[in-house]
């Protein structure tokens, strides 16, 4: 299928083409025709599948179609996005995908001047791309008209109620006219995402490009579990081991983002760190180097990587995994985008266990574990089964049952058992390593 048959007009087709897109990717395919029908559109697309131009394009075409029935150009459009990268993304595709249209567009988000803003939104504007609180900074100080939005696209829904937007959601809909086409994009669905779209949705249309809560085919996902202590000799050794010169790295807070992201630099790795207490600038400029590849490694938690699209990025690193299991999906959903493959790594300790199998009963499969000759863990994870099924090898080559693998019926949690290995002696030579791929059942967990 090519782009032309979806009915998109020749300036966007021109606009496609200096992107190199060749053909119109599944969500794209299913979108496209549906919003220039006018329908509302409940779109569940996972990260990477080209959801932005799949609904920027038919919005250029049907606001470029129509002219706006006031003097000075109003809001027609209104994107609303979880954060700031993201927003500045979805504003740059608008950009570039209307460069040959008469359509004004700008992308308003916190952490920055208020003013260049209000200054653009008076010289009038078509599309807007925000983040709520911004948004409603605006609204509160009367610099911006919702009155004449036509049309409402929710970006990342899920992740909008995830940080907690729910409320912020209700206002700026309130404030909107009540004709209006509504399209939702979400890469999870949780039941609070039905509730939110059977409120604002009219007759949806649901499209779905991958089912629920699916990785991305085009990532293939590993896992190393070792000590905790021993994950920041890991992550160097892999990147240099493998020599990557363009990862993003995922920490679960600020602090452990900024720690580091300093060791990597210790080490000899060009790194910067990007989470909600950097500046905007700060942000932005460590994205762009990291796209530029004038660092290798973006350290980032989970905020503020949401959304962020980088070009054939090749790995993405969990140090610490999350501990919401769709947040996995998104982070690793960074790599592997628009038909790239992609590596996606994770180094799980002992206390992250369970976070593993909760992420792999979301994705409904396992996780294949590697063993790298030297950073085993010095504790071998054993669960406490329901049910024993007679001895088992762990991946140390240990009798399942010499490391306290101890049946109940009442607790199937993880338990630590310290068993100590021979590799633990091997330990300093690091030189010497070798991978290992491991078959789920040779697993010292279950
Ligand atoms: P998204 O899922 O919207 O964040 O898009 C992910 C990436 O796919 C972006 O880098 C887009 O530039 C790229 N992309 C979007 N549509 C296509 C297409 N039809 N062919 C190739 N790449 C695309």
């Amino acid at each position: 299928m090519s782009f032309s048959t979806l009915g998109l007009n020749a300036s966007l087709l021109k606009a496609i083409a200096e992107q190199g897109y060749t053909q119109p990717t599944p969500i794209q395919q299913k979108a496209i025709p549906l919003i220039l029908a006018k329908k509302d559109v409940l779109a569940g697309a996972q990260t990477g599948t080209g959801k932005t131009a799949g609904f920027t394009l038919p919005l250029l075409q049907l606001l470029s179609q129509k002219k706006p029935n006031t003097q000075k150009r109003e809001v027609r459009a209104l994107i609303l996005t979880p954060t700031r990268e993201l927003a500045a993304q979805v504003g740059e595709s608008v950009t570039t995908y209307g460069k040959y249209l008469d359509i004004n567009s700008i992308v308003i988000f916190g952490g920055v001047g208020i003013n260049p803003q209000i200054s653009a939104l008076k010289k009038g504007v078509d599309i807007l791309t925000a983040t709520p609180g911004r948004l409603l900074d605006h609204i509160g100080q009367k610099t911006l008209n919702l009155s004449h939005v036509e049309f409402l696209i929710l970006d990342e829904a899920d992740r909008m109620l995830d940080m907690g937007f729910i409320n912020d959601i209700k206002k700026v809909l309130s404030l909107l006219p009540k004709n209006r086409q509504n399209l939702l994009f979400s890469a999870t669905f949780s039941d609070e995402i039905k509730r939110l779209a059977d409120g604002l949705l009219n007759n949806p249309i649901l499209i779905e490009v991958a089912k629920r809560n699916e990785s991305s085919a085009q990532v293939s996902q590993k896992v190393f579990t070792l000590d905790k202590e021993r994950k920041k000799d890991l992550l160097v050794h892999l990147i240099k081991e493998d020599n990557m010169q363009q990862a993003l790295v995922f920490t679960k807070t600020k602090h452990g983002a900024n720690k580091l992201c300093e060791h990597l630099i210790k080490c000899g790795i060009s790194s910067a760190a990007i989470h909600g207490n950097k500046s905007q600038s700060a942000r932005t400029k460590a994205l762009d180097d990291l796209k530029k590849g004038s660092v290798r490694i973006l350290v980032a938690t989970d905020i503020a990587a949401r959304g962020i699209d980088i070009d054939q990025l090749p790995h993405v690193i969990n140090y610490e995994l999350p501990n919401i299991s769709e947040d996995y999906v998104h982070r690793i959903g960074r790599t592997g985008r628009a038909g790239n493959v992609g590596i996606a790594i994770s180094l799980v300790c002992g206390e992250e266990l369970e976070y593993l199998k909760s992420i792999e009963r979301l994705m409904k499969k396992d996780i294949p574990q590697e063993i790298l000759t030297g950073f085993t863990s010095k504790q071998v994870y054993t669960p406490e089964v329901k049910v024993q099924r007679g001895s088992h090898r762990n991946h140390q080559g240990q009798n399942r049952s010499n490391a306290s693998a101890t049946s109940t019926k009442h607790d199937n949690r993880s338990r630590v058992a310290n068993v100590k290995h021979k590799e633990e002696e091997t330990f300093k030579s690091h030189k010497n390593s070798s991978k290992t791929a491991t078959p789920r059942r040779n697993r010292n967990y279950a």
